[in-house]
């Protein structure tokens, strides 16, 4: 008999419900159409809950997670004022030490892209850096924030980027700031560079955060995978969206040895909350590659299929592929592209 897994499901804030109600149509026609059985267990978690509660990420979500073999998350709102509770995603991936964030980027049939052929992960280092949170006012209108970069993190990121890597196309490029980071980002590139001597069949170079932007933009179709620390990892990923045609497409997977939350890359966007207007495909793409973490690659590569099917077709557009079709539009060609493969 199949294993049921249980899913935690996090709505989030803003355009949330919607993108997550979408891939969930898409995993019940996963569902419908294989022996693949998930039980969703539904969890409140984000900026709306912080009002009644007095946090983001209450103790019963946690307890909720902590039942799971996955998380599927929608986005959140996260505010930014001094001393306002931290991003609840942030939490979530330090709490299940979530230390890989894993986020695929490629060209898709019938989205304009900057080039043809780009097919790239950047693996982001998702538990130190400037994401530690540790932020002092030490004088008036004097800030300090600690960029905390570990060696121990380091060679862990690595060793998955190139494990990922040699799946791939076995080229890695490993992206810092050393010429003026040199104590942080040297031991961040100590640790890729030691990493490297396990995988030698995997080529690596490197580039400056500043060179590696510019390059995204230049040469996207070059790389293959991208390690790099938190921030730069952060702003690398959303460039790498735009540049293959739209944030709406863009998923991210959160890894750490005994647990996955899964993700769109994009944030809650606020001004087209509850229009059924925005793009899904993001969010189902977060639920394929949990599919695939949870190992079951069948059930994965229906999505994939599915998806790439109805771009192709480009008869179903959201308003950000230059059509006019609603979410639900989206996510039901979708779900029965999958019900018909
Ligand atoms: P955003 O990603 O929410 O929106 C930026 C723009 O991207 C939107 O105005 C819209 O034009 C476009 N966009 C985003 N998602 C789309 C979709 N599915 N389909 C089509 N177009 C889409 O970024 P923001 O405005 O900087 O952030 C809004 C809030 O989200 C902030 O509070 C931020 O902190 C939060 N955020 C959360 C996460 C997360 O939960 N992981 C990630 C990023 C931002």
């Amino acid at each position: 008999m199949s294993k049921t897994y249980k899913i935690a499901m996090l709505k989030g804030d803003g355009i949330g419900p919607e993108v997550t109600d979408a891939a969930i149509t898409v995993l019940q026609a996963v569902q419908d159409t294989s022996d693949l059985k998930l039980k969703f267990l539904y969890g409140e978690a984000g900026f709306h809950c912080i009002a009644e509660q007095g946090t983001n990420l209450s103790d019963e979500t946690i307890a909720l997670l902590k039942r799971t073999d996955a998380c599927l998350k929608g986005p959140m709102t996260t505010p930014e004022e001094p001393g306002a509770p931290v991003s609840a995603a942030v939490k979530i991936r330090k709490m299940f030490n979530l230390y890989a964030n894993v986020r695929p980027c490629r060209t898709y049939p019938n989205v304009p892209a900057l080039k043809p052929d780009i097919d790239l992960v950047v693996v982001r280092e998702n538990t130190e850096g400037l994401y530690s949170g540790v932020e002092y006012e030490v004088a008036p209108g004097v800030g300090v924030a600690l960029r905390i970069i570990t060696k121990e993190a380091s060679t862990r990121i690595a060793d998955f980027a190139f494990k990922l890597a040699e799946k791939r196309r076995k080229h890695l490029t490993y992206v810092h700031k050393g010429n003026i980071l040199r104590i942080t980002d040297g031991i961040f590139k100590d640790a890729v560079k030691a990493a490297s001597k396990k995988h030698p069949d995997v080529t690596i170079d490197e580039l400056h955060i500043d060179a590696a932007t510019m390059q995204l933009i230049k040469k996207p179709e070059t790389f293959d995978v991208i390690v790099t620390t938190n921030l730069f990892g952060d702003i690398l990923s959303d460039e790498a969206a735009q540049v293959t045609g739209s944030l709406g497409l863009a998923a991210g997977a959160n890894i750490g040895e005994t647990y996955g939350m899964f993700e769109p890359v994009h944030g809650s966007a606020p001004k087209y909350t509850g229009q059924n207007k925005v793009n899904p495909i993001a969010t189902i793409l977060a639920a394929q590659m949990m599919l695939d973490y949870l190992g079951e690659k069948d059930a994965a590569a229906k999505i994939e299929s599915a998806v790439l099917k109805v771009l192709s077709e480009g008869k179903v557009r959201t308003a950000d592929l230059g059509g006019s079709s609603t979410t639900s539009e989206m996510s039901g060609a979708i779900a029965a592209q999958v019900r018909s493969l």
